[in-house]
Parts: structure tokens; sequence; C-alpha cells
């Protein structure tokens, strides 16, 4: 069996879920379950109604009722003409909606449960469409709603799967069929009592890995807008290009510093079963797309990653020499202002950090100015240069250096992990420093 994942902009109009249902029914023999996303942008209008509903704007919320209305009637109409089974299927919804959203304004309050309830719709709303559109054209589709399948706790807004009775449903009520489109909600599950629960913004993903995983699927797709994860960011590298296979703690590292991929946390059902999750893009079909695994054979430099607006922050005390303790009492400053340090460096007098821009350091220079002499250099770049052996490999490390040309290293790290090596630059060095070294690394 293998799963397939649509994201919202790959639903977010009659075309593309046509594009989706062509997608899908090219690998019928192969079993599949479409898991869907929410059409286009519909859970962030969700959210305005629930904080419209409970901030007692009435008018404004049902407006947005209105439009999502509108989108979705459009498409149905466009996918299936005539259909009165799915247009009463989606009045019915709509009425829930606004009777939940009614409620809401009238006593001004939208729970996390209420609010979980409002933005289940979107899933709800998309599945219902895709079914019928498949089977208007002949497909053996089948609505299962997640709700059924995947049993969670009852933290609304962040719902944990229960895996072992998750699985257990899945496995019940999604066997294997040949010939057969079973389509099912991302995002949503629902408790032991059957109350609604969604699983966190951008769910989806983790609800086809959990799906993949329980079903031992040969492989996830998580299809998208972009043709997969890229050697760099193609806004500032134009020749970056797809990477076909990489590691999961690979990709992992790409994700924290802002590469387009799949969240790593939402993959992990699939990676522990070495199930290979695929990043591919719905527009670009016959692109083969970024292969996620366990473990990769491939070595050297995968992909350069930046981070701009950094802070970088200093303390210098001597009385860190042979001291021990020492870094408790820093760190404890930033974990009592819940400020989170992305790179470390320590000398015997010296320890750097660097966190984001917008956190408000005077606080924090305040708390560690007993510890030592502290200084705040702003402006500055992470460049994270990712792959498996980078660190084992001194020609790598050689080309690195030399690629950086007359542009100042202000830190390094390295040796945290064996598949990166970061950087720290001058903002200003950012484009000319990742174009340099991806020349070096990938060519132009
Ligand atoms: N529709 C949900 C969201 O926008 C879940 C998802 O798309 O993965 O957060
Ligand atoms: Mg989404």
């Amino acid at each position: 069996m293998i799963v397939m994942k649509f994201g919202g902009s790959s639903v977010r109009n009659s075309q593309m879920i046509r594009r989706v249902i062509d997608i899908a029914t090219t690998r019928l023999e192969a079993a599949p379950v479409l898991v869907s996303s929410a059409m286009g942008k519909t859970t962030d209008t969700l959210v305005l109604v629930a904080s419209h509903a409970q901030g007692g704007d009435r008018d404004a919320a049902f407006a947005l009722i209105e439009k999502i209305e509108a989108a979705h009637y459009t498409a149905a109409r466009e996918l299936v003409p005539g259909s009165d089974g799915l247009q009463r299927a989606l009045r019915r919804h709509f009425d829930e909606l606004r009777g939940l959203t009614q409620g809401i304004f009238l006593i001004r309050e939208c729970s996390p449960r209420s609010s979980d309830a409002i933005l289940s719709f979107g899933e709800r709303l998309s599945t219902l469409i895709i079914t019928a559109a498949a089977r208007e054209i002949g497909v053996d589709a089948q609505l299962v709603d997640a709700r059924t399948l995947i049993r969670t706790d009852a933290t609304f807004g962040a719902a944990s799967p229960e895996m072992q009775r998750t699985s257990r449903h899945i496995r019940e009520q999604l066997r294997p069929r040949p010939d057969h489109l079973y389509v099912t909600q991302g995002f949503i599950g629902s408790t032991e009592d059957g109350v609604t629960t969604t699983l966190g913004r951008g769910g989806s993903d983790y609800s086809a890995t959990i799906i993949g995983a329980a079903l031992e699927a040969d492989a996830v797709e998580i299809w998208t807008d972009v043709d997969g994860i890229m050697t760099s960011d193609p806004r500032v590298i134009p020749e970056a290009r797809t990477i076909p296979t990489i590691s999961y703690d690979e990709a992992a590292e790409l994700a924290y510093f802002g590469a387009r991929v799949v969240h790593p946390y939402t993959i992990l059902p699939a990676v522990r079963r070495a199930i290979p999750v695929w990043v591919r893009n719905t527009t670009e079909p016959l692109a083969q797309g970024t292969c996620i695994q366990a473990q990769t054979e491939a070595s050297g430099v995968r992909a350069i990653a930046s981070k701009s607006g950094v802070t970088l922050i200093t303390i210098q005390s001597s009385r860190m020499l042979n001291a021990y303790g020492f870094l408790r009492a820093l760190f404890a400053v930033f974990d009592t202002h819940r400020v989170s340090v992305d790179l470390v460096a320590t000398s015997e007098v010296s320890v750097s950090m660097t966190v984001d821009r917008d956190v408000d350091l005077s606080p924090i220079v305040r708390d560690l100015s007993p510890l030592g002499e502290v200084s705040v250099e702003r402006e500055k770049s992470i460049i994270c240069i990712v792959g498996r052996d980078v660190l084992r490999r001194a020609d790598v490390l050689a080309r690195i250096f030399a690629a950086m040309g007359p542009s100042p290293v202000r830190m390094i790290s390295l040796g945290s992990s064996d598949i990166n090596l970061t950087l720290l630059v001058a903002e200003n060095d950012t484009v000319p420093v990742l174009r340099s070294l991806h020349n070096v690394f990938f060519g132009s």
C-alpha cells in the first residue's frame, strides 16, 4: 500500500483536485490511501471565524464562512456537476459550522475544544469533494472519517495520538484493496469519547505517516508545491536543485534552518519503520522529488541552508577558568526568559551563543551581567552546511573555507553531530557566501 498526502495548495481549487485524483488513479494498483489537507487556506480562515465569533463580531465570522462556502460549492459544481448528494452533504456541514460559530458567539468563548471542532471542517469538507470527484470519474473511492482512525488524548489543539489503538483502527478499516481509493482527512482525530481533536497546525503530514506506519506501507508521499528538498533556497540560489535522497537527520537539520520541507517530527512514525517518505510536487508529477530515508548511502555535502536575523551574545569571564557551574548559571538565564539558543561555542574564558533577532535582550543582558562582561553583535547569519561525513572528510572542510573567500567567519560550530557544519557570518555576506559554497559543492 502507499499513502499519498496532499497539502492545502495541492487541493486549493477544482483544477488542482482533478490533478490530485489523476495522480492517485495512476497508482491504484498500489492500493493508495489519499490523505488530504483542507482546501487552500481554509484552516487559516477558520481560525479567523472562531476568533471573530469569540470577539463578538458575528457578521465578520459569518461572512468568512460564506467565503469558504463559495469556494467549496464552486469546486463541487465544477467537479461533480449536478450532484445533489454532494451538495446536501456540504450543506449539512455548513449548517453545523454555522451552529457552532453561533454558539461561540453567544458565549463569547472559544475553548481549545471548540476551536478544534471548528478547524476540523476544512479537512472534512475537502475530503467530501475529493471523494465525490473521484467517484464521478469512475474511481472506486471511499471516504473514511479520520476521527474513526486516529484516536488521541484530549489535548485539544495539539492532540497526541494513541499509537496502538490508532494502528489497530487503521489496519481494520483500511484493508489493502487494489483498484480502490481510500480518502481520509489529515490533521483531525478524536478522543475516546468521540470528541473531535486536531494534531496541531500542519498536522496532515503526521496523519499520513501514522497511517503509513500502521499499514507498513511501501512509501508515504507528501505531495506539495515544491519539487522536493533543494540543495539551497532557490530564491537566493537559482541553480539550486532537488536533492534525490536525504537521510532523516539531514532533513531534520535543514528543516530547523528554515528550509521548506516537512517538519521532521511529523515524519518520525514512517522513519522509525524504515518507510521512505517522498516529497513531491503536485504540479510536476513527473519530477522525482526527494526521498527521505532513515539512512542513506550517499555522503558528502547535501545542502546549504541559511538563517539571517541572528544576534550573537558573548560573555567573557575569567571566572570560567577551571570553574564548574558557570554554564549552568548562564543557561539558567535563558531558561528563565524562555529564550532558545541556537549555536554555542566556548573557549576557556568566553561563551558565545546565538539567538533570534526579535528576542528582547535587555532583561537577558541584565541577568547575564553578574556572570561576566556581556557583548551583543547583531545582524549575523547562520550558514549551515549539511551532509553526512562533512566533518570526516578533510577535503570538504578545506573546500568550505576556500569558498568563504574574504568573508570573515565570526563563529564556527562543528562536531556536535557529524552531519553539519555551521558558520556565523555577517548578514551582508549571506548571499555571496551561499553562492560561493553552492558553486563549490553543486556547480552552477
Ligand atoms: N489544514 C491544517 C493546517 O492548515 C493541517 C495541514 O494542512 O496539515 O494547519
Ligand atoms: Mg497545510
